[in-house]
């Protein structure tokens, strides 16, 4: 196997390929197959990427977004793979089921890794038992989704640290030394021994509904059928819906909750659920997801009279989100309007200085938000 130079020049002389051929497997992440790439070329992924991208420094990037053409040209004429199936290993086709901007910084339901330098804060999980179970460890695709938080095959939770540190999991910065996947990157520590954790089971239930979702291109709202955009874009605000529930700030949107036998008093509240859905640990996903099926399955009709019983009113809805799903339109026509400006404007007067409990619990959010930029 070559040492420190990851690659060797071709019969014409001009052609780059890599000494060991490294096939992409099932279902796995770009970043995942660059890893194992490296390694099987006796060499770390900093050094192959950077023999590949001289210019480029490719692990302070999300790479599982999808190569620029001139970048994937590059590594095309390195590798010798073919195009589409490097193409596949990306996330942008699930991403345009999703969503149709590709400008955020945090792509919708795609989990962010939080990317600080070359050092990741989250983004990735696994399953000990696929990851362990396989000849040659990887990271699955479906491992970065957000709406992924079980392996149905192994009836268990996701983990989405080092069960020995508790690092992230960062396989692109391993060293050579550490030859396959599926150690830490931070102890060294065998990520296949984390303990059993059994899936809950309306969570994986989400999982399952979305995935059919991204695959048949639309989703159901009780009798109705959206495309898939629409439909995440309405499971997103149902999310927001809880978290706003969860943390005690509006009573009506307690109520119209309740009324469709969705109890918010199961979601412990937490101030990190502040933080995007995309940055948020696997254990909290769980808890914010849980319900969403339920809800889903009710349509718009059930929303219109449990809204009603809770004298639901328009500002109460936006102040979930200021941009309501299409979908909801019959829900927001049917409720009252009501001054949502004076009633910012009467939130303002009656500022106080806060608890201390209050202003302890904003501190940890902010130490939390910095440390994931
Ligand atoms: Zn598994
Ligand atoms: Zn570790």
């Amino acid at each position: 196997m070559a040492a420190a130079d990851p690659w060797n020049p071709g019969t014409d002389g001009l052609t780059p390929v890599w000494v060991v051929p490294v096939p992409i497997l099932e279902d796995e992440l770009i970043s995942s197959w660059l890893t194992r790439s490296a390694l099987a070329q006796g060499c770390d992924p900093l050094v192959l990427t950077g023999a590949v991208w001289p210019n480029w420094r490719v692990w302070t990037v999300d790479v599982d977004r999808g190569l620029p053409e001139d970048r994937l040209e590059v590594l095309i004429q390195a590798c010798g793979v073919a195009r589409a199936r490097i193409c596949k290993a990306g996330l942008e086709d699930v991403h345009r089921a999703i969503s149709c901007r590709i400008d955020r910084s945090i792509w919708p339901w795609l989990l962010a890794y939080g990317t600080r330098n070359r050092r990741h804060r989250g983004g990735l999980q696994y399953c000990p038992r696929c990851l362990g179970g396989n000849h040659i460890p990887y990271y699955r695709r479906a491992w970065r989704l957000a709406w992924h938080t079980s392996c149905g095959n192994h009836g268990e939770t996701l983990h989405d640290g080092c069960p020995c540190c508790s690092a992230a999991i960062e396989p692109h910065l391993l060293t050579v030394q550490a030859i396959r996947l599926d150690r830490c990157a931070s102890c060294g520590g065998d990520l296949p021994q984390a303990e059993h954790r059994p899936l809950q089971p309306e969570a994986l239930r989400f999982q399952q509904l979305a995935d059919e979702v991204i695959g048949v291109g639309c989703g159901r709202f009780g009798d109705q059928t959206l495309p898939s955009r629409e439909w995440f874009a309405l499971a997103r605000f149902l999310v927001a819906l809880l978290r706003r529930v969860s943390s005690g700030k509006s009573w009506g949107l307690r109520h119209f909750l309740m009324n469709l036998d969705v109890d918010p008093s199961d979601i412990d509240f937490s101030p990190v659920l502040q933080l995007p859905l995309e940055l948020l640990s696997t254990g909290e996903r769980i808890q914010l997801l849980r319900p969403i099926t339920g809800l889903l399955e009710v349509g718009v009709d059930r929303f219109i009279v449990a809204a009603r019983e809770a004298r639901l009113t328009r500002a109460s809805l936006h102040s979930v989100q200021p941009n309501v799903p299409t979908v909801l339109g019959p829900l927001v026509k049917s409720l009252s309007r009501s001054n949502y400006h004076r009633q910012r404007k009467s939130m303002r007067r009656s500022e106080y200085p806060r608890a201390p409990s209050a202003v302890l619990r904003q501190c940890r959010l902010m130490h939390r938000r910095l440390a994931r930029r």
